[in-house]
């Protein structure tokens, strides 16, 4: 029949693939997928005219006028799915409205190539280097009116070489239960979705907490691979039957809020370059400044955080957006609680990593505050907005704090000017009510509206926080 014949003419020939996954990503950030059979129609067709789509049915796309959409494939992120049995091609898709109204508004890839023009129309291009930490368990069980419970082989009572309670950073071979994992994910992501692994370490908790980190990109290739990233992290642990887990906060104790072990992060390194039309050469990091005593860190770079700094409250609305992720920002576990700047200090929101003297194509800030409960288009974009919206209006981000901003108290604190991050998703959705104006040429009112409607249910769904409820909501993000 045609399909063998199709599957064995040429297997790894993309263009010939029998099935085609279109992928997409809803308001909240999961990323969805939907699949059509090319048999009948060939790869070229569907990336002129596009796919539908029941946007009623997507969380966040849903207007009550026009339900119709369309996903219009990017070729520039063809790839071809990791499944022997079947050529599959595997494409990420922009959304379009139907009969040719344009793109949806909504669509949280839309706003991120909307920053991209702007920043291109300002003679600039950034560059985003996300570190998505997560766990791999086991087990996780709930549901069913038991309480929740975690399994991981790396704990006491399941291990001959448990690990201390956060002192998984760097485990040695034998205690580490996740090594050959690690070097299955990074060949995947390789081989098949070519995004450039460079490190792979088990992270401090321990209880299964991983880290792999690959390249930065331009804003909406680094958001791409957050996305295919989690997927394929995900895809491995169903394979060896275990469970990989994004929340900021898996393990807490919904009495002690300084218990538990170390969240989930992603951080953001972020680096600002002028491109000439030319780009190549010319393209110079204007977060570098070899003057500079402190950290080879420019003007421009400090106005930058600057802006982070001063609209830390409503941009942790975008880039920490669960319940979850204020168990998570709580002091003592190397998770930012305040906003302050620093070079290598983990307490503060934002760092400027010293490397080697020089570099100047490295430099880059960190902001600390992300998780990966965040949709990275969102997040990426609300980032790099409000550090532009700092230079523009030379916002002074004050001195550096290189104390540990933990141990101070309270008057030390306010004495410096340091304010602390919004303590639950609530206020964080507060502080962006009120402060939404640096979003606003790419974050749409009704994208805004629709967003602070999903995430205000989510406050109201969670209810007391308890444990049993958070991996209800999140254990999927
Ligand atoms: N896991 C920590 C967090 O919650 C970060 C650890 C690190 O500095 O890499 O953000
Ligand atoms: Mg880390
Ligand atoms: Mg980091």
């Amino acid at each position: 029949n045609s399909l063998e014949l199709r599957r064995h003419s040429s297997p790894d020939d993309i263009t010939a693939a029998e099935f085609i996954q279109i992928r997409y990503t809803d308001v909240p950030g999961r990323f969805l997928a939907k699949y059509v059979f090319s048999g009948n129609r060939n790869l070229r067709e569907y990336f002129k005219s596009g796919v539908g789509l029941d946007g009623s049915s997507v969380r966040g796309f849903a207007t009550i006028d026009e339900s119709d959409l369309l996903l219009v494939p990017d070729r520039s992120t063809l790839r071809k799915v990791p499944l022997p049995e079947f050529n599959v091609a595997t494409v990420i898709a922009d959304v379009y409205r139907g009969f040719g109204k344009g793109r949806l508004p909504r669509d949280p890839r839309h706003v991120s190539q909307c920053v991209e023009e702007r920043l291109a129309y300002d003679g600039l291009a950034c560059q985003v280097g996300p570190e998505v930490e997560c766990f791999i368990f086991d087990d996780i069980v709930f549901g069913g009116g038991q309480e929740a419970k975690i399994v991981s082989v790396e704990d006491e009572g399941h291990s001959k070489y448990p690990l201390r309670r956060k002192g998984g950073y760097d485990a040695p071979p034998f205690q580490d239960s996740l090594l050959e994992f690690r070097f299955e994910v990074a060949e995947m992501l390789e081989k098949y979705y070519s995004i450039k692994v460079t490190n792979l370490n088990h992270e401090v908790a321990s209880s299964g907490q991983i880290e792999i980190n690959f390249m930065h990109d331009t804003l909406t290739k680094a958001a791409d691979n957050v996305q295919v990233y989690k997927d394929v992290v995900r895809s491995v642990a169903k394979k060896h039957d275990k469970v990989a887990n994004f929340m900021p906060k898996p393990i807490f104790d919904e009495n002690d809020r300084r218990a538990g072990d170390n969240g989930s992060g992603m951080h953001v390194s972020v680096s600002l370059w002028t491109k000439s039309p030319a780009a190549g050469q010319d393209s110079r990091n204007i977060f570098y400044d070899s003057a500079d005593e402190y950290a080879e860190f420019s003007q421009a770079g400090r106005y930058f955080v600057g802006g982070l700094l001063s609209h830390s409250a409503s941009l942790a609305a975008l880039a920490a957006p669960t319940v979850n992720s204020y168990y998570r920002m709580v002091p003592g576990f190397e998770a930012p609680v305040y906003a302050a700047w620093s070079r290598g200090n983990r307490s503060a929101i934002i760092r400027v990593p010293v490397n080697e003297r020089g570099s100047s194509g490295s430099k880059r800030i960190e902001f600390r505050a992300p998780d990966p409960s965040a949709n990275p288009y969102l997040a990426f974009s609300a980032i790099v907005s409000a550090g532009l919206d700092g230079i523009k209006k030379k916002m002074d981000p004050g001195d550096p704090i290189n104390e540990n901003i933990y141990r101070m108290s309270d008057s030390q604190r306010s004495s410096l000017g340091i304010k602390p991050l919004p303590g639950s998703l609530k206020d964080s959705l507060d502080a962006l009510k009120s402060d939404s104006g640096y979003l606003k040429s790419c974050f749409s009112d009704e994208l805004l509206e629709t967003y602070l409607a999903l995430k205000e249910k989510e406050v109201a769904e969670a209810g007391d926080g308890s444990k049993e409820q958070q991996f209800r909501m999140y254990y999927d993000v």
